[in-house]
């Protein structure tokens, strides 16, 4: 058995913690503060060109760089080094835009992976949220365009984005999920709310309405009724991108405190000579191995071509065991630092907040544990205790 990294694989992986180091973490604070200026983030948006880090799930065709599902892994682990989700700033388009008609890759797919424009993705409404099925935003065809009407929650990044994913029951019937490309800016599209959440985000989470939107037949994504289908591709990957940013997230906790209790000096020695504090690190140590273990082994399981079906059911584990990981680990790491883990300039207690959202968006941790039981009744429990 072969886990070694290749030496592209090495390179991607440094080139994104270099990108972190010189132009995340000098930056989070502001973040955290909500002063980034628009010039920093201008600049920090033109090295993620330089640093290659845009549409990373992306092949070159379509404006990304071809990077293998394992050199994706690798580089989002990196990206979740910085706090307050500003990976984000590393834009790419939404898979299911791969599925789009020729004219919607060159309009949408192509230019977004450039970074010519951006698109988020609207799922939840406030009366669907884990059970999408509950979705109320319809969309009605009259006179050849579709007529969209509903309200959406949590559209994350809708702020920097100029296009929507709306996901919606095509005549109300929930048997035909069905994705729209609609424009921001387009009338009867409104933004009721922009409320403030425990992460203090690089963008904002909207709540908007869709007041009789109409858009043309060329705006559906896919066929009537794909929607949930390409919504569940989306899932998969996010699920996976979820886990390893949480994997980065706890690593860089461990490290700042392990180095804090080597130099940490209570009752006359370091504090890391406490036994109390010793176990604290030996256990955080632990589930880093272990996560990275899992992290990694589905990464080269996506190299090797693993199926669309075990993609899925890898990625809730991978997302279920990580982000619960992330919450054991970074929480401890607060423990470790004492009161100056509780101190908003410390990057421990931002990943501490960062990292709870982890068990809730992309399918709550529930959710996630829904997903595996299902696989295991229906594929045997060796799906996941084989090798
Ligand atoms: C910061 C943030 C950003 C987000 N970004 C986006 C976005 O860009 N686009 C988007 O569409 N959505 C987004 N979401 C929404 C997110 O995906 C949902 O919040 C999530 O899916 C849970 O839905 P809910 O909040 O309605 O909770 P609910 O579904 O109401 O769940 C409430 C609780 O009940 C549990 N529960 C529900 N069903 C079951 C069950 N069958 N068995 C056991 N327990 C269950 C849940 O696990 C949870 O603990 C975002 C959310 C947040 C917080």
């Amino acid at each position: 058995m072969d886990l070694s990294l290749s030496t592209a694989d090495i390179e991607a992986q440094a080139r994104a913690r270099a990108f972190v180091e010189t132009w995340l973490h000098p930056n989070e604070i502001a973040c955290d503060e909500r002063t980034l200026s628009k010039k920093t983030l201008a600049e920090i948006k033109k090295n993620v060109l330089r640093y290659k880090l845009n549409g990373v799930n992306h092949t070159i065709e379509d404006g990304g760089h071809g990077y293998t599902p394992l050199q994706q892994v690798l580089i989002a682990e990196q990206l979740g080094r910085a706090t307050n989700g500003m990976w984000t700033v590393c834009w790419k388009a939404s898979t299911p835009l791969k599925y789009g008609t020729e004219k919607q890759r060159q309009e949408f797919l192509i230019p977004i992976n450039q970074g010519k424009g951006r698109a988020c993705y609207a799922i939840t409404e406030p009366e669907a949220g884990s059970d999408p099925s509950m979705v109320k935003t319809s969309a009605v065809k009259k006179k050849g365009r579709w007529v969209i009407s509903g309200e959406k929650w949590f559209v994350t990044s809708a702020d920097a984005s100029h296009v929507i994913l709306v996901h919606a029951h095509v005549d109300g019937d929930p048997k035909k999920p069905t994705l729209f490309i609609v424009d921001k800016d387009a009338p009867g599209v409104k933004v009721n709310r922009i409320p403030k959440f425990t992460h203090n985000y690089l963008y904002e989470h909207f709540e908007m309405t869709f007041d009789k939107v109409t858009v043309e037949d060329d705006r559906r994504l896919g066929d009537v009724g794909q929607g949930f289908d390409l919504t569940k591709e989306w899932f998969t990957e996010t699920r996976i991108e979820i886990a390893a940013h949480c994997l980065g997230a706890a690593t860089r906790a461990t490290e700042i405190a392990n180095d804090y209790a080597a130099g940490r000096i209570q009752f006359g020695k370091p504090i890391r000579d406490f036994q109390a504090i010793e176990f604290m690190l030996a256990d955080m140590a632990v589930d880093l191995f272990a996560t990275k273990s899992m992290i990694y082994r589905v990464g080269a399981e996506l190299n090797a071509g693993l199926d669309k079906k075990m993609q899925h059911a890898r990625a809730s584990a991978l997302k279920l065991y990580a982000s619960e990981m992330a919450g054991r680990v970074v929480d401890k790491a607060v423990q470790i630092l004492g009161g100056r883990g509780y101190m908003r300039e410390n990057p421990v207690e931002r990943l501490w907040r960062d990292v709870r959202v982890d068990r809730i968006w992309e399918g709550t941790s529930e959710i996630q544990r829904m997903v595996i039981a299902g696989q295991i009744k229906k594929r045997g429990l060796g799906i996941y205790s084989g090798w």
